[in-house]
């Protein structure tokens, strides 16, 4: 059986877990803790990033820094997961989805201006597959209507737009470091990046439950007190201690996606020729990770067959998003401004194959014969 997904590994994990083990402090903001968010700040030139359980709580914390509130609203994709939009329908907010891309499966920029209302706080865009949004023109539309931009990043690590790396540009950014993305740490994890100055401090406070304590173990106060609102938003020391080995080897782990998505881009390129697959596209000015490879099939009806096929060659091949706006709670907390093109047909036609870290060549090769002779049958 070949997964869709096995999370990454490179080695040393086991030692920095046990070395966090055995340390004075498991807690959140510990050794590893820093070390991590130091490598972040360094290697992306990054105001300031703070590690969270999970990509969620980010966004969460993102919701909360923008003071988002009852009645504002929030445009997105709706073909995203569902935390992107949670966060914000906690706070009260309205989700206002707009259509993506046909080439990336991104939020359409030309279709965001439109949705603007006098009600809009903030717009989110979604790096689908590690592959940016069109980033100039949603912070210009920003700037232009005063509005925040926070980029769902979570499939988007080490991936650049125009140079930069995804998750600088917005005003705040979160990734996911969940197994199924392609830096883990340890099952589940998050960060969330802060890239306006008048969200540094008040980022931590949110963080270490509404006090200044972060100030307190900086010896910046003399002691601590309730400052704000906030919640725990910390990781302990485990989750940061196996993540910091898989920074370290960051570099080899991007190597490695791209090489397995070349692979099948490259195999499929006279699929797409007859006519059978669209492959996705990555538009100029961005490099992408090798988040994911997908294949977009002719309809519904071919994409069940298509994965059929390959689980009788016990090989996993999901499909991805139900769009939010069709959901039961889409409906209740969101609305859908313009016309729906391209999420509902597009989402539909999706099939993801598997790109993991330590998936070997021969695996890729079995994967491509079979979705090969899949899609010459079910034509
Ligand atoms: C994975 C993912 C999330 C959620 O990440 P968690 O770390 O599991 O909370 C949010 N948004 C997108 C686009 C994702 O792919």
């Amino acid at each position: 059986m070949i997964p869709f997904n096995k999370p990454p590994y490179t080695g040393a994990e086991d030692q920095y877990v046990i070395a966090a083990m055995r340390s004075d402090k498991m807690s959140g903001d510990g050794e590893f803790s820093q070390r991590c968010q130091q490598w972040f700040e360094t290697s992306f030139a990054c105001l300031r990033t703070l590690l969270t359980p999970s990509c969620t709580q980010a966004l969460e914390m993102a919701a909360l820094l923008l003071d988002i509130g009852p009645g504002d609203e929030v445009i997105m994709p709706s073909y995203t997961f569902v935390s992107t939009a949670n966060a914000f329908v906690l706070r009260g907010a309205k989700i206002v989805f707009v259509d993506v891309r046909a080439d990336t499966m991104n939020i359409d920029e030309t279709l965001v201006e439109q949705a603007i209302t006098e009600r809009t706080k903030a717009i989110v865009p979604v790096h689908y597959a590690g592959v940016a949004c069109e980033m100039d023109t949603l912070m210009a539309i920003a700037e232009k209507y005063g509005l925040f931009v926070v980029e769902d990043a979570a499939q988007g690590m080490m991936s650049t737009y125009k140079g930069r790396p995804l998750g600088t540009i917005g005003h705040l950014a979160a990734y996911s470091f969940h197994e199924t993305k392609n830096y883990t740490s340890g099952g589940e994890g998050g960060l969330l990046l802060i890239n306006d100055e008048r969200f540094v401090l008040r980022a931590e406070v949110i963080r270490e439950k509404g006090t200044n304590r972060s100030q307190f173990f900086r010896g910046q106060v003399d002691k601590y007190t309730w400052r704000d609102i906030g919640s725990s938003f910390l990781p302990g020391e485990l989750q940061a201690a196996y993540l910091y080995a898989q920074l370290e080897k960051s570099k080899e782990i991007n190597a490695r996606r791209l090489q397995i998505w070349d692979m099948y881009h490259q195999a499929f390129a006279a699929s797409e020729l007859h006519g059978l697959v669209q492959r996705p596209q990555v538009p100029e000015g961005c490099e992408h990770n090798g988040h994911m490879y997908y294949l977009k099939l002719q309809s519904l009806d071919q994409r069940a067959k298509f994965i059929s096929h390959m689980r009788q060659r016990e090989i996993l091949t999901p499909f991805h998003y139900i769009p939010l706006h069709a959901s039961p709670a889409g409906q209740q907390f969101g609305r859908f401004v313009g016309d729906d093109v391209v999420t509902t047909r597009d989402s539909e036609r999706l099939v993801r194959l598997p790109v993991w870290f330590n998936m070997t060549d021969a695996m890729v090769a079995t994967v491509i014969d079979a979705a090969l002779e899949g899609l010459s049958s079910i034509q």
